[in-house]
Formats: structure tokens, C-alpha cells, sequence
């Protein structure tokens, strides 16, 4: 095919990726943003393979593509059907493949062409795989913290700093010294392994709770070792690829880290999430418990609710209750919306499309910002699966590890219930003030369950 053509299938494919992040940024567009971003990439992906040199190169050019195509898929098709609740690991495996890719390109190019690279080339070259190869490693360590096959706890030896620092220090120096003599192939192979070496060390010490943030921002590590691939190649629809992902990754960490209230700094070495549940000595406190049938009759009688959903509804998969007892409210004449908080579940956006998938109404999602201020007027305030998101010790309790984290303001409802199987904490690991307010009950049990028996009761004419 001309060049020309392809060229026009790159530049499509690129206008294809920015329309896809702009309508994935909302919730009733998403669907299209799906589908935009999936042609594009097939139109540069149809548009490399009918590159004019692979072309001449008939079909022994392409046997090696069918090959990787189908590794692809065996790989990726299970990992496609992980569930909701395994996202942030799996966006994890993705990244650490990205990555991997990039680096071996970047890694081939310089066994055929080394020592005949310009500088400009080794450059770029040089960033591709450090960043490649560390976010190759460090995403396979995040991932395995996420899965817990690896513990999630942080680990910490005497000098890591110093350490990793010396490492990374060792492979930009090698990187350096290639750029200005780029035919020393055990040097570069000696940078790969550092680079590796570095990308465990760097995830180690990082608690597990925060390898959501960490996930977002190897994300765009990945993308800007796809950019500097881009300029490896001379392909440009890679480097407006690469950089539209490392630019929105980094732009999802910095949101991660501003609705938690944390810094990068504090990500990176501040160990959050490691137990904080006091040793021993837990306080016994009293906490005022119902029955599904008695939180049927309270929302029954409201005429304001408002739904605070998070991680354990995700766990539960209680969605689609959860739509009927939407259903259910709404017969009666209850106005029933629901406050989403920016990082409620394990991911941005999780209750979004959790509630889109049971086809609640996107007019009855609330942003935190929006819903805060209706608070003092709702009648009850129905938390399900929540837990840090609604804990008032944020906004007060300097020591509290989530101090300064913007929260759903539910304490501020008249009645608030909360549906948890027990009284153990959230992500954080603290204890949630909340449960202990003279204005709320405990709702004990599952809440597939549990909401499924308010259905059942609101259903019953009593
Ligand atoms: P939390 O993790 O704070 O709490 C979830 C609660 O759900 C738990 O207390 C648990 O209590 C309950 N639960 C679990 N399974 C069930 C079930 N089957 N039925 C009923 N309840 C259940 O969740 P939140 O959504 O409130 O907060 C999210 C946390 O994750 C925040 O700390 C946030 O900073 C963090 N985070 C979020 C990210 C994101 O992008 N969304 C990224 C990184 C971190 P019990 O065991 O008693 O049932």
C-alpha cells in the first residue's frame, strides 16, 4: 500500500484515540469511547501490516506476527474476562506487557543497527528501554501485590533508598555513555538488567493500598516508553499513542491522589495502608443495629435518599438489587440518587459503571461536590459497601491516616445506614466514626443480600 495511504490510516487512527479519551471521560458517551479508541487501533494496526517493506517481504515477514498475534490472544482473552473487582491488576498485566513490548523492541533495534545509531536515536532509544524495562518489572510487582500472590505489605531494608538511587543512577550513566558510543552491546545488556532490577525495588516498598495510584502512574510510564519508541521507528501515530497515554495516566494519578488527599511523595514512601488496627486494645463501643425489614420501613417513609455506594457493593455484585430497590423507591414517590465519591471501590469510575451496567438513570448520579451540599436535607443516607469514603474522621482527626481526604458528607443525613457484613475497616484500615453517630444503624450482612431483603419487604403490603 502507498505511504501516503497508511499515513491517512495513521492520522484517522490518532483523531480515533483523542475522541476516545474525550468520550470516555463521561459516562453516557463511554460506550463510544470504547468502541472509537478499538478502531483506531485496528486501523494502525491494518495500517502497519500494510506497510510497503513488509509488503515486499511476502509472507515470511508475516509468520512471526501471526505468531505473536495468537500469544497475544491466548494471553489476553482470560485476562479479559477477569473480574470487575481484578481491574486495577489487570490494567497492572497490561502495562507490564505494554512495557515489555516496547523494551524488546527498542532492545532489537540496537542488536541490528548498533554501533551505526545517530544520537538523537540512542537517545530515545535509551529511554525506551530503561522505562520499559522498569515498568515492565514494577508492573508485574504491583500486580502481584494486587493479587496477593506477593505480600501487600510494604518491605523496607536498611539503605533502600540509597540503593535504588545507586541503581538507577548506574543504568541512566550507561545510557549516557551509549548515546555517545552506542557499540558496547554488554553495557547495554548490563543497563536491561539494572533497569529490571530497579522496577522490583522501586513497587517493594509501596504498600499494597496505594497500587491503584502506583498502576495509573506506570501507565504512563508505559506510554511515554511507546512515545520514545515512536521516535525509535520514525512512527509517529506511536508517539501521539504514547504520549496521549503517558499524559492520561499521569493525569489519572494526580486526580487519584487529590480525592485521597496525598502527594506523590507520599505514594511513593509514605507506606500508607499498612494495618493500622489498633494492637489489642480495640475499644468496645456499642453500635445500634436493624433488620431489613426495619430499614424497609424507614426508607419507606423517607422521601429523600441517597445511596452511598463503594467497594463491597462492587464485591457483592449488588447492583442489580440495588436497581430494584430503586425500582421499588421510586414507585412510592421516593426521589432515591446516589453520591459518588471519586475514589469509592478500586478504581475511578468503578460504582459508574457498576450502576450503568444495572441501568440506573446517569441523571441520579451525583458527583461529591454536587451531592455534599443535599446532605442536610436527605432523609436517609443508605451506605452500601462503604466505608473510608464516608468516614467523618477525615475532615477532623489529624492523625487519622485519610485526614484532608474529601468525603461523602453522610453523617449529615438525618438517618444513615450502613450495610456491611461486620464491623471491620475499609481500604485505610481505620475505624469509622460514623458506625458509632447516634443517627445511624448497622445494617449487618451481605449487600446482595441484604438489599435484596429491603426489596423483598418494601414488595410485601404490610
Ligand atoms: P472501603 O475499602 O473503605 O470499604 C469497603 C467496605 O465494604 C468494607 O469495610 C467491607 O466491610 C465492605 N464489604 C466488603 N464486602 C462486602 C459485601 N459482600 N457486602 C457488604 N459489604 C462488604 O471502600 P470505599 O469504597 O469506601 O473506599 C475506597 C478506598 O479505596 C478508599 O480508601 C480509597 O482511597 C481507596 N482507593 C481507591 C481507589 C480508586 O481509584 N477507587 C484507588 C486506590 C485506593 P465488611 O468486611 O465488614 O463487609
Amino acid at each position: 500500500m502507498h505511504e501516503y495511504t497508511i499515513q491517512l490510516l495513521y492520522g484517522v487512527a490518532a483523531v480515533c484515540f483523542i475522541l476516545a479519551l474525550k468520550w470516555l471521560s463521561a459516562v453516557p458517551t463511554a460506550r463510544r469511547g470504547v468502541i472509537t479508541g478499538i478502531l483506531g487501533m485496528l486501523l494502525a494496526v491494518v495500517g502497519t501490516l500494510l506497510k510497503p517493506d513488509l509488503l515486499q517481504r511476502g509472507f515470511g515477514a508475516y509468520q512471526w506476527i501471526l505468531v505473536a498475534f495468537v500469544i497475544g490472544t491466548v494471553i489476553g482473552v482470560p485476562m479479559a474476562l477477569m473480574p470487575m473487582t481484578a481491574v486495577p491488576q489487570r490494567t497492572a498485566l497490561s502495562h507490564a506487557f505494554g512495557a515489555l513490548a516496547a523494551a524488546l523492541v527498542g532492545a532489537a533495534h540496537f542488536f541490528l543497527e548498533s554501533p551505526h545509531l545517530s544520537k538523537f536515536t540512542m537517545v530515545a532509544l535509551g529511554l525506551e528501554v530503561l522505562l520499559g524495562f522498569l515498568t515492565f518489572t514494577a508492573s508485574l510487582m504491583a500486580f502481584g501485590k494486587l493479587q496477593e500472590v506477593l505480600p501487600q505489605r510494604p518491605i523496607v531494608f536498611k539503605f533502600q533508598n540509597i540503593v535504588n538511587l545507586s541503581i538507577l543512577t548506574a543504568a541512566v550513566a550507561i545510557a549516557v555513555f551509549l548515546v555517545f558510543d552506542p557499540g558496547h552491546k554488554v553495557l547495554f545488556l548490563t543497563m536491561s538488567g539494572l533497569a529490571l532490577t530497579f522496577g522490583v525495588l522501586l513497587i517493594i516498598p509501596i504498600g499494597g493500598a496505594d497500587m491503584p495510584t502506583v498502576i495509573s502512574l506506570l501507565n504512563s510510564y508505559a506510554g511515554l516508553a511507546a512515545a520514545a519508541m515512536g521516535f525509535v521507528l520514525d512512527n509517529k501515530l506511536l508517539i501521539i499513542a504514547g504520549a496521549l497515554d503517558g499524559s492520561s495516566g499521569l493525569i489519572l494519578s494526580i486526580i487519584m491522589c487529590k480525592a485521597m488527599n496525598r502527594s506523590f511523595t507520599n505514594v511513593l514512601f509514605g507506606g500508607f495502608g499498612q494495618l493500622q488496627v489498633a494492637s489489642g486494645k480495640v475499644e468496645q463501643r456499642n453500635v445500634r443495629s436493624a433488620s431489613p425489614e426495619e430499614a424497609a420501613e424507614l426508607l419507606a417513609s423517607a422521601t429523600s435518599v441517597m445511596v452511598i455506594p463503594g467497594y463491597g457493593m462492587a464485591v457483592a455484585q449488588a447492583q442489580h438489587k440495588v436497581r430494584e430497590l430503586f425500582d421499588q423507591l421510586g414507585k412510592r414517590g421516593i426521589n432515591m440518587r446516589f453520591a459518588i465519591h471519586p475514589v469509592a471501590g478500586r478504581m475511578p469510575g468503578h460504582m459508574n459503571v457498576l450502576l450503568a451496567e444495572a441501568d440506573i438513570p446517569y441523571d441520579k448520579l451525583m458527583e461529591m461536590e454536587d451531592a455534599n451540599p443535599e446532605m442536610p436535607q436527605t432523609d436517609v443516607a443508605l451506605v452500601i459497601g462503604a466505608n473510608d469514603v464516608t468516614n467523618p474522621a477525615a475532615r477532623h482527626d489529624k492523625n487519622s491516616p485519610i485526614y484532608g481526604m474529601p468525603i461523602i458528607d453522610t453523617d449529615k443525613a438525618r438517618t444513615v445506614m450502613v450495610i456491611k457484613r461486620s464491623m471491620n475497616p475499609g481500604f485505610a484500615g481505620i475505624e469509622n466514626e460514623l458506625y458509632f453517630m447516634p443517627q445511624t444503624l448497622m445494617l449487618f450482612g451481605d449487600a446482595k443480600s441484604f438489599v435484596g431483603e429491603i426489596v423483598k419487604s418494601l414488595g410485601t403490603p404490610s
